[in-house]
């Protein structure tokens, strides 16, 4: 097969080599995809090879063929160095953090951070004398002048968790370059396909496998990407934690990865008519979705991203937290619930306003984030239509 390595599909597009990144099929007695290896002990062919540990694999920990292949396959997608797995999106967070920094380091956060990244930074980070200065997302090159001699590494995150505001990544990253300091950059949102993270000049990416890369709600994963700079440096921090993703989770994934070009594709476009459907209603104020020309940072978006997903919030009119309520209870086809970029639409109520410090959550009405599904959407915006009739009668 001409496409057996990735040196062989780097002149290939994303969505091809998704069908080919990280097969073996040579390896595995001709079948197409590789199985679930679970283990613990590998046992060494002789002594020489214990003393040298020169296998390919040699501990659980350290690795089976079912990891190695997710890892491969996830590195030439996202044009990365290397990639580690960790059993959560939030642990690969952390392990990211984890290998930038050290006791007495300062790390620069965005404002609009993933809400349990913010929760390890002031809960666990502070523990390790690092400390953190949240930054406003709009901040852009300006965010030179918040750098100290310790600043170790910049948190960034685009679009934003919950708020959706846009970060000028090639800019933060350049100025970080200058300082030989870490970008981190929590990509969940657009994915490698859509946003290219070390093309960007981010060193570290993480991605939640959770969402988009299982895109069933069936399981739990992180990935760290690294470029060459900070590879090294990741493997080894991953390997002091151990901190491993399970085998059957390890093999969803790579089964979500197959078709995770054809899903986002849809997520974008179902996405988009229903953030457009939102702009039309008088209940709406705003829609924050970065692909709308509306959007404060659609230009950013536009110059930077290859794509976007379906998961956006609306700021609903003024109206009583009784009548949002009674929104939220009369749709069928939203369920209410944690995480997002599964088949199925979700929605829940947001306010940012208890946490943020460097900037004001003032939206001027209720916040509500939206995962939009695989349904058909003339019929979830019959659901929404009749919730609002609801939500009306109440306000
Ligand atoms: C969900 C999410 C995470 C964490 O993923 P888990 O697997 O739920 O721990 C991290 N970052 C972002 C942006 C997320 O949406």
């Amino acid at each position: 097969m001409g496409n057996s390595d990735s040196e062989s599909r780097k002149a290939l597009r994303s969505r091809t080599k998704l069908v080919y990144a990280g097969r073996t099929p040579e390896e595995q007695f001709g079948f197409v995809n590789t199985p679930i290896y679970r283990g613990s002990t590998v046992l060494y062919p002789n002594a020489a090879a214990l003393r040298a540990n020169s296998p390919r694999y040699t501990y659980g920990t350290k690795g089976t063929p079912t990891t190695q292949a997710l890892e491969s396959a996830w590195s030439e997608l996202a044009g990365a160095a290397g990639t580690v797995l960790a059993p959560t999106g939030l642990a690969a967070v952390t392990i990211a953090l984890m290998t930038a920094l050290s006791a007495g380091d300062h790390l620069l956060a965005t404002d609009s951070a993933y809400q349990p990244s913010r929760r390890f930074s002031n809960g666990y980070l502070k523990r390790m004398n690092v400390e953190t200065k949240w930054y406003d997302p709009a901040i852009g090159a300006g965010i030179e002048a918040l750098i100290r001699p310790n600043t170790r590494a910049i948190l960034v995150e685009a679009p934003g968790s919950q708020s959706f505001e846009m970060q000028d990544v090639p800019a933060i990253s350049a100025i970080a370059r200058k300082h030989d300091i870490c970008v981190i950059m929590d990509n969940t949102w657009a994915t490698p396909l859509f946003f290219p993270p070390h093309e960007r000049g981010v060193d570290l990416a993480v991605e939640a496998g959770t969402k988009y890369l299982s895109g069933h709600s069936d399981l739990m994963l992180g990935l760290v990407s690294a470029n060459d700079k900070w590879n090294e440096k990741l493997r080894e921090t991953y390997d002091l934690f151990a901190m491993c993703a399970g085998p059957e989770d390890c093999f969803l994934a790579l089964r979500g990865l197959r078709t995770m070009e054809l899903r986002l594709r849809e997520a974008e476009r179902q996405g988009l008519e229903m953030a457009h459907w939102f702009a039309a209603r008088p209940e709406v104020r705003e829609v924050l979705h970065p692909a709308l020309p509306t959007h404060a940072g659609h230009d950013i978006w536009k110059r930077d991203f290859l794509g976007s997903s379906g998961l956006f919030s609306i700021i609903l009119n003024p109206v009583s937290q009784q009548a949002v309520d009674a929104f939220l209870d009369a749709l069928n086809l939203f369920g209410m619930g944690y995480s997002w970029g599964g088949y199925e639409s979700l929605v829940i109520p947001f306010d940012c306003k208890s946490y943020r410090t460097a900037t004001t959550w003032a939206p001027g009405g209720p916040a509500l984030r939206f995962q939009i599904g695989l349904e058909d959407a003339a019929d979830l915006q019959d659901d929404l239509d009749q919730a609002f009739a609801i939500m009306r009668a109440k306000a």
